[in-house]
């Protein structure tokens, strides 16, 4: 855990399904409450980020407070100005972006969820270190061996990371 990335991140940026919750189950990762209660404590600035395109950041807030978050629709991104040509021309999901309210620049950020490909790949694409949980959608199999894409680093889940961070301090 003591090298887990070279430098603190000043910002993260978090991935919804697969990190807070399961999927279709609408069921608490293990550790994300806990994991975000100390985020809140150590007041590190952070954005949620989700690919449910069809709902509306209020019907996302409503769903997370159902099983125990107390997110407002202010923590959840909107897309920026940054990155925005890249992701429209390599198809990315746009949500890829920093935040102009996190006011950090795009390699002190650090982007955390279980898809492989658009959350670690496309947060890699943008300059921002991208960094996989083992929950929600990650496949051993698949992505400890994927051919192009290398995760900055791979935790438990996003208590971990969390925790890793505070121990960094
Ligand atoms: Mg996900």
């Amino acid at each position: 855990m003591a090298k887990l990335l070279k430098t603190k991140p000043k910002a993260l940026l978090i991935d919804v399904t697969g990190v807070l919750y399961e999927s279709g189950l609408n069921k608490l990762i293990d550790g994300s409450l806990e994991a975000i209660r100390l985020l809140n404590s150590i007041q590190i600035k952070y954005k949620l980020v989700t690919n449910e395109t069809q709902a509306t950041r209020e019907g996302l807030v409503s769903k997370l407070r159902r099983i125990g978050y107390e997110f407002t629709a202010d923590d959840i991104l909107s897309p920026g100005p940054v990155c925005r040509d890249f992701i429209i021309k390599h198809g990315l999901r746009p949500h890829l972006l920093i935040h102009p309210a996190l006011n950090v620049k795009a390699e002190e950020a650090v982007m955390i969820g279980d898809d492989i490909n658009s959350d670690v790949g496309g947060a890699q694409q943008c300059g921002i270190p991208g960094v996989l949980v083992r929950t929600g959608k990650f496949r051993p199999e698949r992505d400890l061996n994927h051919p192009t894409i290398k995760p900055n680093a791979i935790v438990d889940n996003l208590l971990q990371f969390v925790q890793w961070m505070i121990k960094s301090n």
